[in-house]
């Protein structure tokens, strides 16, 4: 039986009747409580009587009930796709005209306009789900028996497709199967020394990889409670962190914790791991948590593609967790930096970070030529994300080759100008895109947010760095923002950057 849920089911603990998730609107559920939540909705599905493969998109608010529905279309056996609830109309007409879910799944307030949609796109059932559990699909499940044998799966077989989260273009969507998702879960259980007792915070969205499988598999695998938050709140997760073991967060979380005063090694005694990812992660951040927690932050990286890839070790006999790195291959994972013509690039030295893995996914989504392009020959996956291995075996990313800038026919690499900004007095933070330039084909501007109360004075930064660095990494324009365009993971959108300055120098 290589249904996932099977395996997340099995580990379950012997005391169905012990909390399995506590809410941030005080309700407590247990074991069981899941489990038979989850089989209602799963005999629902199953009296549709879909066709085999089937989508069940879902754009709903985070609740435990969207859990339920996620893991009932495990145990049915169907394919899951979660869908960014930031999403409107154009994005959703996109989503659904290319998945053709044969159900979706919405919040009460959108029923108008995405069943609409989705029954132009030939979906044929179009239920609610509402964050209180109110809408059609729980009245529906309601009728339902509580207990379901779940559906007999192949590792290969789908079990999600997560569409990327579009920072670089256009999202696709990546196939996931019941052996990649169980695999990595498996991995990170052990890597990260997931143990009896451990309770999580989960605090992230449930539609993307970070919070639906880093964060929920990692619990559910090890059978530990969550304290859950439909949504962050720098307070009330620090206030928590008595009752809790670990804490996994993109890093504008853990900016946002540190700006609390409340914030100090007595909140965090309790706590054993807090894991970073999904953005990079600034020093900064990772000295400041270890100064006023005590703890040293475990970075990680992945991406939809692959799930989990590199991480930070825990056991520190591995070795220690090097902030600016994402640590080493996972088991499995093989990991190598090439150069444009395909070659390994020597030790140290940047280039196309390419990957092979039981994580790795079967492919894009109705995209074959796209899948083809991005795996090499001998069959890893080409990340898109530029970086280098130390002798020591850490990896770090220094940024994404669709946001390398040539200039006059040199590389720069947008991170490590960023790294000098962001240490210059007054800056809290930087962004550097490349915009079309007559002269040099491209040429680098750089976004600076001040700190708060400082100011920055742009033609000095520009005057500063000249002084530090060789000419063609200069940018060459500054601009002052109060912040940087993020999308919901924390990710700075460089698109929309390149798109608001590309005709600077037209
Ligand atoms: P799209 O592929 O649609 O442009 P995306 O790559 O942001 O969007 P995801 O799959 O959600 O979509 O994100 C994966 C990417 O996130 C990685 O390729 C990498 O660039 C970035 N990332 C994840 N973890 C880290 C990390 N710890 N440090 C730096 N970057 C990270
Ligand atoms: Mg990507």
């Amino acid at each position: 039986m290589s249904n996932l849920f099977a395996a997340l089911r099995a580990a379950f603990p012997s005391d169905l009747d012990s909390t399995a998730i506590e809410t941030d609107t005080g309700l407590a559920y247990s074991w069981r409580d899941l489990e038979r939540g989850t089989a209602m909705i799963a005999n629902l599905l199953a009296s549709l009587q879909l066709e085999e493969g089937a989508r069940i998109a879902v754009q709903v608010e985070k609740s435990v009930e969207a859990v339920m529905l996620y893991l009932a279309t495990l145990q049915a056996g169907y394919v899951f796709l979660p869908l960014n609830t930031a999403y409107q109309k154009a994005e959703i007409e996109y989503f659904v005209g290319n998945a053709e879910p044969a159900v979706v799944v919405c919040s009460p307030a959108n029923f108008g306009w995405v069943s609409k949609i989705a029954f132009q796109a030939g979906t044929r059932h179009v239920f609610t789900l509402g964050d209180e559990r109110n809408g059609s699909l729980l009245e529906r499940a309601a009728k339902h028996a509580d207990d379901f044998e779940t559906a007999a799966r192949a590792a290969d077989d789908l079990a999600a497709i997560l569409y990327t989260s579009g920072t670089t273009g256009r999202s696709k969507g990546a196939m996931l199967t019941h052996g990649n998702l169980l695999a990595n879960a498996q991995t990170l259980k052990d890597y990260w020394g997931w143990r009896e007792g451990d309770v999580l915070i989960h605090a992230l969205p449930i539609f993307h990889v970070h919070g639906l499988f880093v964060a929920l598999h990692g619990a559910l695998l090890n059978g530990s409670k969550m304290i859950w938050f439909a949504k962050f709140d720098p307070k009330k997760t620090i206030e928590r962190f008595h009752d809790a073991t670990i804490f996994m967060g993109v890093p504008t979380l853990y900016v946002r914790m540190l700006a609390e005063s409340r914030l100090n090694p007595v909140a965090a005694r309790n706590m054993r791991l807090f894991v970073s990812g999904s953005a990079p992660l600034l020093l900064e951040t990772f000295a400041a948590w270890k100064e006023r927690t005590g703890h040293t932050i475990l970075e990680r990286y992945g991406m939809s593609e692959t799930v989990m890839l590199t991480s930070n070790p825990y056991d520190e006999k591995l070795g220690e967790r090097r902030g600016g790195t994402v640590g080493f291959p996972l088991p499995g994972v093989q990991l190598r930096v090439r150069d444009d013509q395909g070659n390994d690039v020597p030790t140290g030295e940047i280039g196309g970070i390419q990957v092979q893995g039981p994580g790795v996914f079967k492919g894009y989504w109705r995209m074959p030529e796209k899948t083809q392009e991005e795996f090499t020959a001998d069959g890893f996956f080409r990340t898109g994300d530029v970086g280098k291995v130390d002798e020591h075996g850490y990896v770090t990313i220094v940024g994404r080759s669709k946001d390398l800038i040539i200039s006059g026919g040199y590389n720069v690499y947008p991170a490590e100008i960023e790294g000098y900004i962001n240490e210059l007095p007054g800056v809290a933070e930087s962004a550097v895109v490349g915009v079309p330039h007559p002269d040099f084909g491209e040429v680098g501007v750089v976004i600076v947010v001040p700190r708060a109360g400082a100011q920055v004075d742009a033609d000095q930064l520009i005057a500063t760095l000249k002084s530090q660095l060789a000419n063609f990494k200069i940018p060459k324009r500054c601009f002052v923002m109060q912040e940087l365009p993020r999308n919901t993971m924390g990710k700075v959108q460089k698109n929309v950057l390149r798109e608001q300055h590309k005709a600077l120098f037209a």
